[in-house]
């Protein structure tokens, strides 16, 4: 079981008021997490000790650098099973991986009349790039559609997924319902087809184990900003066949093997897909992160915030007018998306904030998802490894004042 009073210790800014004699509440974490000190001094170590740019000089800080670097790659392979480090690409975030897979493979292998299949419930980021490049190919796009209560509706997948499906890219976890989404059962079926699958982890990775070779995934994106790492780092692994048929994504400097006047040749696996100087310190920070994370273990975070989250929404639950969006607790990850009647969740989130609470309003990049909902907005609370019942009180409480302020 995770000791929370200890893990609250590890993380600086919890210790920060919000407001002058108002404490912090940060229930905004799958936006973007907080840092532990770990990570936080893996950086902070690397600029005073080790910095040099990688893979270049012949001096012992580059090496260093190098191997720092390249060993946080090693450990973040292992945290999600990647079967070697070759198949984890650093990018700048998730919204990079989708990027790169569909600029490089989609480009490369759609065309007019195949199909990319998405789910109605993706964020934008694992909507906009396909639809960009089927602009581009003459593919189309089809969305599996979701129920009301936040689960995706597979009744009609044998129409919606055909030899057609060159793709299938979902996320495992929604963003805005917090929907555990079947995994394995989609990768299969798009498997049966011959669809390659992309998997959005984005909200997967920080808050359970992940398997990739489990999941047998073709492609899977991550952020590390939302798993205790900092900013300008993400993942994209790939099944190595797929990245080795890839042409490259940008060039430049480290992803090649050759240059002439003529023309180049391409690096292998996996800098064929990081051109230029990476971004050195926060792939340290994402090691660091990883190794923070294994050590609480990731079934206890799980575990932990399965707990917060059945707590909250019976709390939840239980103020007048108010409507929790997503399936039950069971089935979900540590969001709670809500609406409160007559009160719009920029007024929320502005009331709880002098209150000291970080929540989320608005659409959380998944604008179709709340259009389908008819709605232009909802507020998300959301929970991580740090999350105490008191917190889920204090959100409670405050949502009675915002009740009280409007008159409800
Ligand atoms: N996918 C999901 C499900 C997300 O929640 C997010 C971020 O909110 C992303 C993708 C994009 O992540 P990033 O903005 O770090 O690229």
């Amino acid at each position: 079981m995770l000791d929370v009073d200890k893990v609250r210790k590890d993380f600086p800014i919890l210790a920060v008021e919000a407001h002058p004699g108002v404490p912090l509440v940060y229930l905004d974490s799958a936006a973007s997490s907080q840092k532990p000190t770990a990570v936080i001094e893996a950086m902070n170590a690397y600029y005073r000790t080790t910095n040099a740019n990688v893979h270049r000089g012949i001096h012992r800080l580059s090496e260093d650098a190098t191997n720092a670097y390249e060993g946080a790659r090693q450990r973040i392979a292992d945290f999600v099973n990647a079967p070697s480090a070759e198949q984890v690409i650093y990018t700048r975030n998730a919204t990079e991986a989708f990027n790169l897979v569909a600029a490089t493979w989609g480009r490369a292998n759609l065309g007019p009349g195949d199909e990319i299949l998405l789910t109605e419930m993706e964020h934008h980021a694992n909507i906009v790039p396909w639809q960009m490049v089927a602009q581009q190919t003459g593919a189309m796009v089809r969305y599996i559609p979701f129920t009301e209560d936040g689960r995706l509706d597979l009744t009609d997948l044998d129409n919606l997924l055909t030899e057609r499906t060159k793709l299938l890219s979902f996320t495992a976890v929604s963003n805005v319902f917090g929907t555990i989404n079947p995994v394995n059962q989609l990768v299969r079926a798009a498997h049966a087809v011959g669809a390659v699958v992309m998997v959005d982890a984005a909200q997967a990775v920080p808050h359970m184990a992940v398997d990739v070779q489990a999941w047998d995934c073709d492609f899977m994106a991550f952020s590390g900003h939302k798993m205790c790492g900092p900013t300008g780092i993400g993942i994209l692994y790939g099944k190595r066949e797929l990245l080795e048929a890839m042409p490259p994504y940008m060039g430049g400097g480290d992803m090649i093997r050759r240059v002439t006047l003529e023309g180049s040749t391409w690096n292998d696996l996996p800098w064929k897909f990081e051109a230029g100087t990476p971004s050195i310190a926060e792939g340290i920070g994402l090691g660091a992160a990883v190794d923070y994370l294994s050590h609480l273990g990731m079934d206890d975070i799980h575990a932990h915030e399965q707990h917060i989250t059945h707590y909250a929404l019976e709390s939840l639950s239980e103020i007048p007018g108010l409507k929790l969006w997503g399936p039950p607790a069971s089935e979900k990850a540590g969001v709670a998306t809500f609406t409160l009647e007559k009160v719009h969740p920029h007024d929320i989130a502005e009331i709880l904030d002098k209150e000291g609470i970080a929540i989320r309003a608005g659409h959380h990049c998944a604008m179709p998802l709340h259009h389908k909902l008819g709605l232009s907005a909802t507020a998300r609370a959301s929970f991580y490894l740090h999350t105490t019942t008191a917190e889920v009180d204090k959100l409670v409480a405050s949502l009675d004042k915002v009740r009280q302020i409007f008159r409800l």
